[in-house]
């Protein structure tokens, strides 16, 4: 099927050529330019540290994107979940990190199905019973699977909290028929939206303090770990920054979110001075009835508000209220008329992504592609 059989306004919201005036809304928007260079900043950034850098898929979810970073020289890609995994090896990635734990049988037999048909496929442990049961999966297909020891470094989500812990896992996994012990994943998840950096470095000293017990443990034991892999767009120069860290999983800095803007490094610069705006919610005005207010027609539907309302990236409006399909906007001026375009930047980009089927590319306001959300709704 090519875009030509998909019937505008219904499968899809826009064609390549038409302007950007003329998408039907709301529409997920992409500003190539802004993304290409968001790109190749943290490309070059992580090669100037020596670091390999894995972003992470499940911001995106796009085969297109992914493409794009590995074209940039990424090792491969993080994905969160198994069938976020598999759209990603559909779509050629040939090699993921899987950077969550996979505990139910059925989802480690496909994953281990990936690995297969030819794709290197890693994941992460922090538990004895799903060595086994990761083990099993892979000696079924006759395959090898990296393994990473997962610590957690203060974020209080998945992962053992003591280096002996790890120790032992690792000393488990090494045994297990079918796995590769690969190192270790020290993700701060908590620590990416911290806004004061006296306060975000101290969250960070600790993870690292944690990570560097846990580093010299297995070394010890006889395991140094191979990879350390960890680091988002909030924390990256920090693990960049430390002897400890191989790898860094940044997923946010290509499309950028008004939560991700706001936060300063310990000099005082925004991280969207660094990392440009590049996605967008395409919104419509459909109501200007009342005085210094207009309606819009992304609501809820077509935003993610978990970390705050969007902002208008035109400064004289402001997006003040959603419901599910009506958005309210501040217009002091009276300025705006039916069917203007708004573009919203969203509080937060990888749930608002997963919202749409659809990114619709822009360069100089000319729709240049069209890009399936590859893995959207791709939550198993
Ligand atoms: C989400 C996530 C990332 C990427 O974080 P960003 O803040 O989007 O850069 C990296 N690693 C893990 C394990 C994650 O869950």
């Amino acid at each position: 099927m090519t875009l030509d059989d998909l019937e505008l306004g219904y499968d899809i919201p826009a064609r390549p050529g038409m302007m950007e005036a003329e998408i039907l809304t709301p529409a997920l928007v992409l500003d190539l330019d802004v993304l290409e260079r968001n790109l190749a900043t943290m490309a070059a950034e992580a090669k100037a540290h020596g670091m390999r850098l894995r972003p992470h898929g499940k911001m995106h979810k796009s085969v297109d994107v992914a493409r794009l970073q590995m074209a940039r020289g990424a090792v491969g890609l993080c994905a969160q979940k198994v069938s976020e995994a598999e759209a990603f090896a559909r779509g050629g990635i040939p090699d993921i990190l899987v950077s969550n734990q996979v505990t139910d049988p059925a989802k480690l037999d496909r994953l281990a199905g990936l690995a297969a048909k030819g794709t290197r496929i890693s994941v992460c442990v922090d538990d004895m019973q799903n060595v086994s049961a990761i083990s099993a999966a892979a000696t079924t297909h006759g395959i090898e699977l990296h393994c990473l020891v997962e610590i957690d470094s203060g974020a209080g989500r998945c992962g053992v909290t003591e280096p002996q812990e790890a120790v032992a896992l690792a000393r488990v996994i090494e045994g297990a028929q079918g796995l590769r012990l690969e190192g270790l994943q020290s993700y701060q998840g908590a620590a990416q939206h911290i806004a004061d950096p006296a306060q975000q470095a101290e969250t960070l000293a600790r993870a690292e303090d944690l990570t560097a017990r846990t580093v010299a443990a297995l070394a010890d034991a006889g395991l140094p770990p191979e990879v350390v892999t960890g680091g988002g767009t909030g924390s990256y120069r920090t693990e960049s920054a430390s002897p400890l860290f191989t790898e860094l999983q940044c997923g946010s800095y290509a499309f950028m979110d008004a939560d991700y803007g706001r936060i300063e490094d310990h000099k005082g610069q925004r991280l969207d001075q660094r990392f440009g705006y590049a996605l967008f919610v395409l919104a419509s005005v459909i109501s200007v009835a009342k005085p210094g207010q207009a309606v819009c027609d992304a609501g809820l539907k077509s935003l993610a508000v978990d970390s705050g309302l969007p902002r208008c990236a035109d400064d004289d409006l402001s997006y003040l209220g959603a419901s599910d399909e009506h958005g309210q906007i501040a217009d002091p001026a009276n300025r705006l008329r039916l069917n203007d375009r708004l573009r919203l930047i969203p509080g937060h980009c990888d749930p608002n992504v997963n919202l749409h089927d659809w990114f619709v590319g822009l360069r100089g306001g000319v729709v240049e592609c069209l890009w399936p959300v590859s893995a959207r709704g791709k939550s198993l």
